[in-house]
C-alpha cells in the first residue's frame, strides 16, 4: 500500500528554492494547497497561467512564490528596476499581497513595494527612488506616478492580474490597457480570476500567450 507521505504533495516537490522553502516553514504551512500545486510548476516553467481561483484557495502563494524564485535566480545588477508587476484592484488587496511578498521573500535579496491612490504619494515616490523588484499597485496610483516620471514598467518580466474579473468590475479596463502598453511585450502573464465571463476570457486572450489553464478545485 502507497504511504500517506508518497501520496500528498510537499512544497519540496514543487521545485522551489531553499530560502523560499525555509519562509513556507516559518509561515506553518504544510502542504501546497491545489491552486499551489498546479500553478507553482507551470510559472516556474515560465508559462502563462490563467488561474480560476477565489480569495481563500492560497492564489497569492500561488503566484508570489514562483514569481520570487525567477527574479532571485537572475538577479539584475546595479539599480533595481521593476521587473514584477502585481495589479489588484483595491488598496486592501495590494496591501494583502505586499505582506504576501514580504513573507515570502525574507530571506531573499529582493526588494518589494505597494502603492495605492488615497494617501500621500510622497512616502511611495519614496521607496521607488530606492528601486524595487517587486511593486504591487492598484491601477490608478500607478498610472500616476508613471506620468509624473517617479517609475518606469519598461523592466517588467513579469505581470500579474489578480481578480481580474473584480478589476473589470470597478471599471479599469481602459487602465490595464493604459499599463498594458507601458509594459513589455515580452513578459510572462499570470492572471487571476474567479469567475469566467466572456469580458475576463476577451481580456485573457489580450493579455497571455498560450495559457496553462488552472482551475483550483
Ligand atoms: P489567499 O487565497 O492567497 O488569499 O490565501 C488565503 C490564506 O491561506 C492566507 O491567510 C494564507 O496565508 C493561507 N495559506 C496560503 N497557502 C497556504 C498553505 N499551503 N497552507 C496553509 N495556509 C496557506
Amino acid at each position: 500500500m502507497q504511504r500517506i507521505q508518497d501520496i500528498i504533495m510537499s512544497f519540496n516537490d514543487l521545485g522551489l528554492s531553499a530560502p523560499l522553502l525555509k519562509a513556507i516553514a516559518s509561515q506553518g504551512y504544510e502542504t501546497p494547497s491545489p491552486i499551489q500545486e498546479k500553478a507553482i510548476p507551470a510559472v516556474l516553467d515560465g508559462r502563462d497561467v490563467m488561474a480560476a481561483a477565489q480569495t481563500g484557495t492560497g492564489k497569492t502563494a500561488g503566484f508570489t512564490l514562483p514569481m520570487l524564485q525567477i527574479l532571485s535566480k537572475n538577479p539584475v545588477p546595479h539599480r533595481r528596476p521593476v521587473r514584477a508587476l502585481v495589479l489588484t484592484p483595491t488598496r486592501e488587496l495590494a496591501d494583502q499581497v505586499y505582506t504576501n511578498v514580504k513573507h515570502y521573500s525574507k530571506f531573499l535579496d529582493l526588494r518589494a513595494a505597494v502603492i495605492f491612490g488615497g494617501v500621500n504619494q510622497n512616502p511611495q515616490i519614496k521607496q521607488l527612488r530606492n528601486g524595487v523588484d517587486v511593486l504591487v499597485a492598484t491601477p490608478g496610483r500607478l498610472i500616476d506616478l508613471e506620468n509624473q516620471g517617479h517609475l518606469s514598467l519598461s523592466k517588467v518580466e513579469i505581470f500579474v492580474l489578480d481578480e481580474a474579473d473584480r478589476m473589470l468590475d470597478m471599471g479599469f479596463k481602459r487602465d490595464i490597457d493604459k499599463i498594458r502598453s507601458l509594459i513589455p511585450s515580452r513578459r510572462q502573464n499570470l492572471m487571476f480570476s474567479a469567475t469566467f465571463s466572456k469580458e475576463i476570457k476577451s481580456l485573457a486572450q489580450t493579455i497571455l500567450q498560450r495559457p496553462t489553464l488552472v482551475e483550483a478545485t
